[in-house]
């Protein structure tokens, strides 16, 4: 029988067992929110849990794939119709009693892999404090931020330099489309560039972000939902970058089993 990744598909020894030998746990966190006129509210959730799973399908030896937290911090987003969103607290406390339980069961490392950029901040807090509570080598990522995406979606981008890959935007409507055309409407999808940039303020997925760290209602920087440019979007691209994605959290993993623990040491 093939190796198993998927945590939900197996029994109880098979995860004692995974456990027991190198691996990473892969913990996918998402949410559900508006995505432009084009796309579904589970964007965030599909891409995210998309790339674990080939991630993981990809290095199933050493890696176990944990079923996604589906919701997560969008309250800004609660103007359109759709988001669901969890408190602050509510999102630490969740993914940490899922990390606490992954350590409890033996898992020593453990992968938060973000697919929504709200998500930031609390999958940073949930892996520090799952380090402190727990010892098991906890660490976040945003899939997006992965090594290898950057020089892929610089070398395929047709959007704008800053703000063209955002949300709903040339980026994520590219995987959609890499994984579910039959979901997005590109008869639908329009160029949006409207959260005004500044000196010190701005944001792009690939880019990144400017000093000045801000997230407004998300209902005064578009009309759409769209932030960025999704009509320059295709399924080719969607699939480089799903591979790219995919590689990049597989470097990570190799990164996190070769990593060392040294004791801790009490200097009182
Ligand atoms: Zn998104």
């Amino acid at each position: 029988m093939a190796q198993k990744y998927r945590y939900g598909e197996m029994t109880w020894p098979e995860v004692k067992a995974a456990a027991q030998r190198p691996c990473v746990a892969i913990l996918p966190i998402a949410t559900l929110e508006d995505h432009g006129l084009h796309l579904p509210i589970d964007t965030d959730l599909m891409l995210c849990s998309s790339v674990c799973e080939l991630a993981a399908s990809r290095a199933p030896d050493r890696t176990v794939l944990v079923p996604a937290i589906n919701h997560g911090y969008s309250p800004h987003h609660m103007d359109f119709p759709g988001a669901l969103t969890i408190g602050p607290h509510t999102l630490i406390d969740y993914g940490l009693d899922v990390c606490e339980s992954l350590a409890h069961h033996g898992f020593k490392r453990i992968l938060i892999v973000n697919g929504h950029g709200s998500n930031t901040p609390f999958a940073d807090i949930i892996a520090r404090e799952c380090v402190v509570r727990t010892g098991a080598l906890t660490a976040a990522v945003n899939y997006w931020s992965a090594p290898g995406v950057r020089e892929t979606a610089d070398a395929l981008r047709e959007s704008d330099a800053i703000g063209g890959m955002n949300h709903a935007c040339e980026f994520e409507t590219s995987l959609y489309l890499a994984l579910r055309p039959d979901l997005v409407d590109m008869a639908a999808a329009v160029r949006e560039l409207s959260h005004r940039p500044s000196k010190n303020y701005w944001t792009d997925l690939i880019a990144g972000d400017g000093p000045l760290v801000m997230m407004e209602h998300w209902s005064r920087l578009s009309r759409s939902g769209v932030m960025g440019d999704p009509t320059n979007a295709s399924a080719e691209k969607g699939r480089a970058l799903l591979d790219a994605a995919a590689n990049g959290l597989i470097e990570l993993v190799d990164e996190l089993l070769v990593r060392d623990t040294p004791a801790r040491e009490d200097h009182h």
